[in-house]
């Protein structure tokens, strides 16, 4: 068995959803997502040249091949692992449709029928898109959508904090995270300086304001984004312990897992993080430190399907919990779902595109239309592969100028 052909497209939406298609010489091919990074399809491109003529059932193996050869050995950090993780997820999709199987079976089967989902709500909507450097851009949908919306007040409003909860929560989810990390008194230094008293107060307000929205058997998140020094992350956490957070994520800069681990150990709040973590080795010390109570690696950059269920396995190994990251396309989404519902310690899986008005679209199920996500769950079935294929026609009404269309 060969690999004959592989290609990409990119679909502008919130984030440009990268996709990744692997065909070979048995006449199926599959299809992966990549989390985005500038550069990214020239680097994906370059990587095709290693696997043609490789056989594409050796799916670990091409995987740690494109790991080596693409970052240097050693390094478990760059863009390169998002390009390896979505060929990755290809093979699996690929390796399904040739056998039968639903990806999950590759990964030691499954040990639930169905994932729960968490929606980012963002600070109380979500309404816009990045291009791959994190600089806003306005797609003709978005502006379309933009129109459609009237100017409801300032972001890091409590009332909206409340009405989204309400939203979402009548919307079927029952675990949702809001951004308290940008609520700032604007002084041109946001990301420098100390936190401010009515700033603190402002979070308190819009956290009080989301629990009241989602009421009190609703699990509630927060994300800091990196934000704070461990000292102001340690008070944060402390006065949000009341409203009883399922965790507070990314509380302070990412770089030394000790900073984590003594938020952790000051109480207040359960602590996640991991998105931007590549391979087991870069949550080794968080996992073997017990630095955090739940990490959340992200399935389209963090090595691959089968790298992410060992990152959760080795979490198992401490009691640690795993919550992924997931920004992605439903394709993406559901691939992380295959891993998710492998995983004894999984708690919730991101949702980020509930704003995105075709985010649903972009997918078909071989068993006839559907929702992706019903009441907050995704349903893992017995299809071949991922279970789903991209919506062509929908996803090229999107199509990223500039870029090919799974074009040789
Ligand atoms: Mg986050």
């Amino acid at each position: 068995m060969k690999v004959t052909r592989c290609a990409t497209a990119v679909v502008e939406a919130n984030y440009d959803y990268t996709y990744v298609r692997i065909y070979a010489d048995n006449g199926v091919y599959g299809t992966g997502e990549c989390f985005f990074a500038a550069g990214l399809t020239a680097a994906l491109r370059e990587m095709f040249r290693l696997l043609i003529g490789r056989d594409p059932r050796e799916v670990d193996r091409l995987a740690r091949l494109l790991w080596r050869q693409g970052s240097g050995a050693g390094a478990v950090a760059g863009y390169l692992y998002n390009a390896v993780s979505g060929i990755e997820a290809a093979l699996w999709d690929w390796l399904g449709k040739s056998t039968g199987l639903p990806v999950y079976q590759f990964l030691g089967g499954k040990v639930r029928d169905q994932v729960r989902v968490y929606a980012d709500c963002h600070a109380g909507d979500n309404l816009e898109s990045w291009g791959p450097m994190l600089l806003p851009r306005r797609p003709r949908w978005l502006a379309e959508a933009l129109a459609h919306t009237a100017g409801d007040g300032d972001r890091y409003d409590p009332a909206r904090y409340r009405r989204r909860a309400a939203q979402m929560v009548a919307a079927g989810f029952d675990a949702l995270k809001f951004d308290i990390d940008s609520i700032v008194i604007p002084t041109g230094e946001e990301l420098h300086r100390p936190l401010h008293r009515r700033e603190m107060d402002r979070m308190v307000e819009c956290v009080a304001a989301a629990r009241q929205g989602a009421g009190d058997h609703v699990d509630l998140a927060v994300d800091c984004h990196w934000r704070f020094a461990p000292s102001e992350a340690i008070r944060i956490a402390r006065a949000l312990a009341p409203f009883h957070l399922i965790w507070l994520e990314d509380p302070c800069a990412p770089e030394n897992w000790r900073d984590m681990s003594e938020i952790r150990q000051a109480g207040g709040c359960p602590i996640l993080t991991g998105e931007n973590l590549n391979r087991r080795h870069g949550f080794w010390d968080l996992i073997t430190q017990r630095a955090v109570d739940l990490v959340a690696p992200d399935f389209q950059k963090c090595g691959g399907l089968l790298e992410g269920k060992r990152i959760g396995e080795l979490a198992e190994l401490q009691g640690i919990r795993v919550a992924p990251h997931n920004i992605a396309s439903p394709l993406g989404t559901i691939a992380s779902a295959h891993v998710c519902a492998t995983l004894p310690n999984f708690v919730a899986l991101e949702f980020h595109g509930s704003d995105v008005p075709f985010w649903n679209n972009l997918v078909r199920f071989p068993d006839g239309e559907r929702p992706v996500i019903e009441n907050g769950w995704i349903a893992m079935t017995g299809a071949p592969g991922l279970g789903c294929e991209l919506d062509e026609d929908e996803a090229r009404k999107y199509a990223k100028p500039g870029e090919g269309f799974f074009e040789e």
